[in-house]
């Protein structure tokens, strides 16, 4: 089957879907990493994920998600540990969870047409705004 043809190009975005600060892993992306890394899930859990719990509604309504874990990066404040602060790459492609793949769940990247066109309007094909 032909690949639906996308209006964003990733090789020319900082990644910034990478530095979303939850990043939601399942299970299944866990065992993933796991296998990609050689070590247990558990391993690969409290490595490579953290836990984040937040109220939804209702005080007593709490929703526990096991997200990736960040670090600082030099473009943003934060950024998925496992995007290459220089060449703006996953650098576990192969195993990146799920959520990474679907990303943006469509032919469009919201981000991507802004970038580009602040871009344009800049007339500076670099340009990175602060989102
Ligand atoms: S924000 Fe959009 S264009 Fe940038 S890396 Fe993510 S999917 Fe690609
Ligand atoms: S696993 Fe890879 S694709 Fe997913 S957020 Fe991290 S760097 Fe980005």
């Amino acid at each position: 089957m032909t690949k639906a043809k996308v209006s964003y190009d990733c090789s020319k975005c900082p990644g910034y879907c990478c530095t979303y600060p939850r990043i939601v892993v399942s299970k299944k992306d866990i065992n993933r990493l796991a296998k990609y890394f050689g070590v247990t899930p558990a391993e690969a859990k409290a490595s490579y994920t953290r836990e984040y719990v937040f109220t939804e509604g209702e005080p007593d309504e709490h929703v526990r998600e096991q997200i990736l874990r960040h670090r600082t990066d030099d473009i943003y404040k934060t950024a998925c540990q496992f995007l290459d602060k220089e060449h703006r790459r996953c650098t576990i492609y192969e195993a990146r969870p799920d959520v990474c793949r679907e990303f943006p769940n469509g032919k469009k990247c919201g981000y991507y047409s802004f970038l580009k066109f602040e871009r344009k309007h800049q007339d500076d094909k670099d340009f990175i705004p602060s989102a």
